[in-house]
C-alpha cells in the first residue's frame, strides 16, 4: 500500500488533492502548520469531512525567524510567502521521511497565482525544499514533470488532474464527483497579510532584539494597543471579555491597571515600563472609563508582587490617539 502525506490547509484545492489520490487506492494523511498567525481550524474541519488523519506541526519558530529576516522579502504586508511556503514544504519533507511516506502532495494548481504558482516557481520550490521528484501536485500533475512515484508506477499519472489557471470550473466538477458539501472560500486567513495586525507586529519586532516570544506575538491579537512616549507598551481592553483576559495576564507576571472609583477598562503592560509611562497608561484608561464630570480618577496598579493606587487626571483622546498602534 502506497502512503502519502498532503499539506491540508482546509481550502478546497488541498481537499481535492487528497480525494484524487485516494481515488486510486493511495492511503493519504494530512499535515497542517500552526503558528500565532494561522491556526488549524479549517484543516481540522476538512480532515473530519474527508475522514483523514491530520498531523499538526508547530511552525511558530520557523515563521517568526522568517518574519525577522525573510530571504525573499515580504508580500503586500509582513507575509514572507515565498520563504514560508518553501519552509512548510521542507518541514513536510522531514515529516515524510521520518514517517516513511512515499511523497508529499499539495493542492497547488499550475498558474492559479501568476507569481507563486507558475511553472518556474513550482519547480523552484521542489528544488529548494530538497523534494524534487517527491513533491506531487495532483490537480495539475499531468501538466508538470512526472514525480518518482509516477515514474515507477506507484501512482497512475493518467488518473491525476490537468488543471491550470484561475478558472474554478474543473474544481467544481470534482466537488460534485467527491460529494464535498462544506469547504471554505479560497481566501487566506493568515494574519501576516493583514495590515492592521502587521502595524502592531512591526512595532513589536522594532522593539525586540532577536525574535519576540510567541506569547508576546499572541497578545498582538488584542485590538487596542499603545506605544507610549517613554517606550512602554500597553493593551487596553475593549470589552468585558478583553478585560477578563487581560487580568489573567497577572499570573504570567505582567503588570495590570484598572480603574477603582469608576467603571473602566483593564490595561496590561507588555515588557518594561517606566513610572512616567505607567502614569500615562493610568490616565488613558481613566479617559476610557465611565467618568462623567469626575477629573480625579483612582487607578490601581497590580503586579505579582503587590498593588498600589494612584490618582490621575484623564488624558484627552486627541493627546494619546497618536500613540495607538
Ligand atoms: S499567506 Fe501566510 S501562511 Fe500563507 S504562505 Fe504567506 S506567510 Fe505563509
Amino acid at each position: 500500500m502506497v502512503r502519502g502525506i498532503s499539506l491540508l490547509s482546509g481550502g478546497l484545492d488541498s481537499m481535492l488533492a487528497i480525494c484524487l489520490l485516494r481515488e486510486q487506492g493511495i492511503e493519504m494523511e494530512g499535515v497542517v502548520f500552526k503558528s500565532p498567525f494561522f491556526g488549524t481550524k479549517s484543516a481540522e474541519k476538512a480532515a473530519a469531512q474527508l475522514n483523514v488523519k491530520l498531523h499538526v506541526i508547530d511552525f511558530s519558530d520557523d515563521i517568526l525567524a522568517l518574519v525577522r529576516k525573510p530571504p525573499h522579502g515580504f508580500g503586500g504586508a509582513m507575509n514572507p510567502c515565498i520563504d514560508c511556503h518553501a519552509a512548510m514544504i521542507r518541514r513536510a519533507g522531514e515529516f515524510m521521511r521520518a514517517g516513511g511516506y512515499a511523497f508529499v502532495a499539495t493542492g497547488e494548481v499550475l498558474n492559479q497565482r501568476p507569481m507563486s504558482q507558475n511553472r518556474r516557481s513550482l519547480e523552484t520550490v521542489a528544488e529548494t525544499s530538497g523534494l524534487k521528484g517527491l513533491l506531487l501536485r495532483p490537480l495539475s500533475a499531468q501538466l508538470l514533470d512526472p514525480t518518482t512515484p509516477e515514474l515507477d508506477g506507484r501512482i497512475d499519472r493518467a488518473r491525476l488532474g490537468a488543471i491550470s489557471g484561475r478558472n474554478r470550473q474543473p474544481q467544481m466538477e470534482l466537488v460534485k464527483r467527491y460529494g464535498l458539501t462544506d469547504y471554505p472560500s479560497p481566501a487566506g486567513g493568515c494574519l501576516l497579510t493583514e495590515k492592521g495586525f502587521c502595524r502592531k507586529l512591526k512595532d513589536l519586532f522594532d522593539h525586540t532584539d532577536g525574535i519576540p516570544p510567541v506569547a508576546d506575538v499572541e497578545l498582538l491579537k488584542f485590538s487596542r494597543q499603545f506605544r507610549l512616549p517613554a517606550g512602554g507598551r500597553i493593551i487596553v481592553g475593549r470589552n468585558r471579555m478583553d478585560n477578563v483576559a487581560l487580568k489573567a495576564l497577572l499570573k504570567e507576571g505582567r503588570t495590570i491597571l484598572h480603574t477603582v472609583n469608576i467603571p473602566g477598562p483593564t490595561a496590561a503592560v507588555l515588557g518594561e515600563i517606566t513610572e512616567t509611562d505607567l502614569q500615562t497608561a493610568a490616565a488613558i484608561i481613566a479617559d476610557y472609563g465611565d467618568k462623567g464630570s469626575l477629573t480625579a480618577i483612582v487607578v490601581r496598579i497590580v503586579t505579582p508582587q503587590g498593588s498600589r493606587e494612584i490618582t490621575v487626571k484623564p488624558l484627552q483622546r486627541c493627546d494619546y490617539q497618536p500613540w495607538m498602534l
